[in-house]
């Protein structure tokens, strides 16, 4: 990756693994201006799975933004309503990555994802989940 300010090549001083987002962090240094800044490195969802609708036969490729607005929105009454929604996004993707099978989620496995994970943490975005997003 090359420097946010001067755009010439950094060099990584360190790196952890980030469990809960299933992601690499890594702390990088230009050797040219002499910043340090930080990456976040995460799987795109978008070229491995497959959202498999139970109306149509035609799969789309699985689009975590739109699974983040929908528990964004479900979540809006909250004051942290962006840091949790972006927790309970990753939360859902590492529960659905262990029921994934041959890169196809189903929409029912989703939605029965989504419905545990908000229940457990706050049952009124549970029903605005249900009143805005489940359908299908
Ligand atoms: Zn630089």
């Amino acid at each position: 990756m090359v420097c946010i300010y001067c755009k010439n090549s950094t060099k990584i001083s360190n790196s952890r693994h980030l469990a809960r987002k299933n992601g690499t962090w890594r702390r990088r240094n230009c050797q040219i201006c002499n910043v340090t800044f930080s990456t976040i490195e995460t799987p795109d969802y978008s070229t491995i799975w497959s959202l498999a609708r139970n109306n149509s036969k035609r799969l789309e490729p699985f689009n975590r933004t739109k699974l983040y607005i929908s528990i964004y929105e479900s979540l809006k009454h909250r004051p942290r309503a962006l840091e949790e929604a972006d927790e309970l996004t990753n939360t859902i993707l590492i529960r659905l990555s262990n029921i994934v099978i041959d890169g196809l989620v189903f929409v029912d496995d989703l939605r029965n994802c989504v419905f545990n994970t908000l229940s457990n943490f706050d049952n009124t975005s549970l029903v605005y989940y249900k009143a805005y997003f489940d359908k299908d």
